[in-house]
């Protein structure tokens, strides 16, 4: 399948993988460092680092599950009732597994 879509997604499961590897790559704090601001601010910095390490690992979770659904010929149908996912909402949300009635009816029920 060689679609618009399927390209979009590859390539923002690509993107995904990358900035997540960047961002594992944050240096540790320099737990020896005399300067108590210093050491601070070097935790608060890898405390941001832990949480959009934590968000990139869940989309590349999703979009992982959204290119197995691809190869087994599902990406395009909704996990919940079956109609087909309009193409604009893929090319907007590549991870989205649902149709948008089907979203916010898991969002109610979720909340
Ligand atoms: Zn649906």
């Amino acid at each position: 399948m060689k679609t618009m879509e399927a390209t979009h997604l590859l390539k923002t499961y690509r993107d995904v993988v990358a900035r997540l590897q960047n961002e594992a790559a944050v240096p540790t704090a320099d737990a020896a460092s005399s300067d108590f601001l210093d050491l601070a601010q070097s935790v608060e910095h890898q405390e941001l680092a832990r949480l959009t390490a934590t968000r990139l690992a869940e989309r590349a979770k999703r979009l992982h599950t959204a290119l197995t659904r691809m190869a087994d010929g599902e990406y395009e149908v909704c996990s919940e009732c079956g109609t087909s996912i309009p193409r604009k909402r893929l090319l907007a949300i590549p991870d989205a597994t649902t149709c948008v009635a089907c979203q916010e009816q898991l969002e109610r029920a979720g909340s």
